[in-house]
């Protein structure tokens, strides 16, 4: 079946060229993405991930290329051209084509580039939230303004390359001090018993819309929520360890470094909290929790 990928205007095939050698996206990763789930025809979360992209383009000065009614037509077009009932939809705004130079092209001259597209994506509960995942940590060689979601990506895309040939499934990367932020597409969390802690969410990772709704839902559920860094150590000695973000929902991590988490199996909280999200990611684009992206 064609794929037809929206970029500026016009709908070209994603695996053909459409993007200027110029664009800044290109040269200088002067660009943010969003990934929203698109669940049995309904978008997760739309409004958080909007609230989101807007954030990283006013972080950056990068002016919105479209409106946010715009921008939903053109998604929704897009998921119509290519008939996706589940998968993933991808949206990426590039400060526009200028001359190589480190400064930022004049904003009144340079318009910025627009791309949406999206891909099938299954999220029937796969092997790995069933079983668990394994994971290893390593440095986190990240810049400093991990809040803003740019696809300046290589650091997460080094340190999955190197987890997977480690024979794991991913990478909890960690600070200079030592502690955990992230892991590479994903927000890390540990149990320690009715309590679940993740990192606060200030410049030093994502804070992942998927992470907003489990701090939301987890309180519903009567579990404590604590934001706070947390080292390899802890983990390797918590009761149960997981990962959020859109497309993954929760992954149970059963596996630290070669330490088995617990006893090795997929935990009672990870179990109950897959259970709730799949209800709330089932209920659709209309449907959102009440947390604000800003919470
Ligand atoms: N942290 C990083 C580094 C990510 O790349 C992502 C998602 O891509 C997340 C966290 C989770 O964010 P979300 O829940 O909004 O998908």
């Amino acid at each position: 079946m064609s794929r037809y990928a929206y970029v500026n205007g016009v709908y070209v095939s994603p695996d053909e060229p459409a993007i200027a050698v110029e664009d800044r996206g290109f040269q200088f990763a002067d660009s943010v993405y969003e990934v929203i789930a698109l669940i049995n025809g309904q978008l997760c979360d739309k409004r958080g991930h909007l609230d989101r992209l807007e954030r990283s383009l006013r972080e950056l000065r990068i002016s919105a290329p479209v409106s946010r009614e715009e921008l939903g037509e053109i998604i929704n077009a897009v998921i119509d051209k290519n008939q996706l009932c589940d998968g993933a939809i991808y949206i990426q705004i590039s400060r526009g084509v200028g001359k190589r130079d480190f400064l930022f092209p004049d904003p009144d001259v340079t318009k910025p580039t627009l791309v949406v597209y999206g891909w099938p994506f299954d999220f029937t509960l796969t092997g790995e939230q069933v079983k668990g995942t394994r994971i290893v940590t390593g440095p986190d060689l990240r810049w400093a303004r991990r809040d803003i979601k740019t696809t300046a990506l290589l650091a997460q895309s080094m340190a999955k390359q190197q987890a997977v040939e480690a024979g794991a499934d991913d990478c909890w990367m960690v600070d200079g001090e030592g502690f955990v932020t992230e892991a590479t597409s994903s927000n890390a969390w540990i149990v320690i018993g009715r309590k679940l802690i993740t990192r606060k969410a200030d410049h030093s990772v994502l804070k992942g819309v998927t992470r907003n709704a489990f701090k939301e839902l987890l309180e519903k559920q009567n579990y404590e929520f604590e934001e706070r860094s947390f080292t390899p150590e802890e983990l390797y000695v918590a009761d149960e360890a997981f990962a959020t973000s859109a497309t993954q929902l929760l992954k149970p991590v059963i596996e630290a470094d070669g330490h088995t988490i617990k006893d090795g199996a997929v935990g009672p909280i990870c179990k109950k909290l897959i259970g709730a999200y799949a209800e709330y990611a089932g209920k659709g684009s209309d449907f959102q929790l009440s947390w604000s992206y800003d919470d």
